[in-house]
């Protein structure tokens, strides 16, 4: 994060950085949170989270109802933390409706299950970006641990992630491409125009060195 000397009152802009397995979008964030201010506050993903801190992977149905509720709960709460700091922007790693993808029944049941509706969901995000899965050949990156899908299983997951955003009134899509620093600035630049003026002015006009 870069120190910013704002002391404005913001209007805080949830946003959702989503996509399937493999999309990038954790180095794409870790770009994010070293070059735009203080006020853009980024949320860890809360599947990482879940699983990270031991929560059963099992591929049963009852198993994956159980972990896609937890990380249902646990991304509402901290979108409840990322709203409490005066941010300009809380971005977060995947949003609660991403959970639809996994789940093993119906949409209807998902709902259901969670207790509200597609719409009530979708209107808590102001925008949404979507970075896309590349296909096996453009370099699927498989070095997360937490990653067990293969290519294809991923991009029927980026799929449906696709579907269930579409009615979103802002989405951007973020094309897979060879080179995922073209995915980080054309991501860094949603931010920015997404960011309030008085922040604006203070973020840095080029991308940090990365791996070039
Ligand atoms: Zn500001
Ligand atoms: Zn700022």
């Amino acid at each position: 994060m870069v120190a910013c000397p704002c002391s404005e009152h913001h209007d805080t802009r949830r946003m959702v950085l989503t996509g399937g397995p493999g999309a990038g979008k954790t180095a794409v964030l870790e770009i994010v949170r070293r070059s735009l201010c203080e006020h853009v506050r980024v949320l860890p993903e809360a599947a990482s989270i879940v699983f990270g801190g031991g929560f059963p992977r099992e591929d049963d149905p009852q198993c994956r109802r159980a972990a896609q509720l937890a990380i249902f709960h646990v991304q509402r709460q901290l979108e409840a933390t990322g709203d409490a700091h005066n941010a300009a922007i809380v971005l977060c790693d995947r949003g609660t409706v991403d959970g639809l993808a996994y789940w093993p029944a119906s949409a209807e049941d998902f709902w259901a299950s969670t207790g509200t509706t597609l719409e009530a969901e979708l209107e808590r995000y102001d925008a949404v970006v979507h970075l896309r899965t590349p296909a096996a050949e453009q370099g699927y990156n498989r070095q997360n641990p937490v990653r067990i899908e293969s290519a294809a299983a991923a991009a029927e997951i980026d799929a449906r992630i696709l579907r269930i955003w579409a009615p979103h009134p802002r989405r951007h899509l973020v094309e897979a491409s060879g080179d995922f620093l073209d995915k980080a600035a054309a991501t860094l630049a949603i931010l920015r125009h997404e960011l309030p003026e008085c922040c604006a002015h203070h973020v840095r006009s080029a991308l940090p060195e990365v791996g070039r």
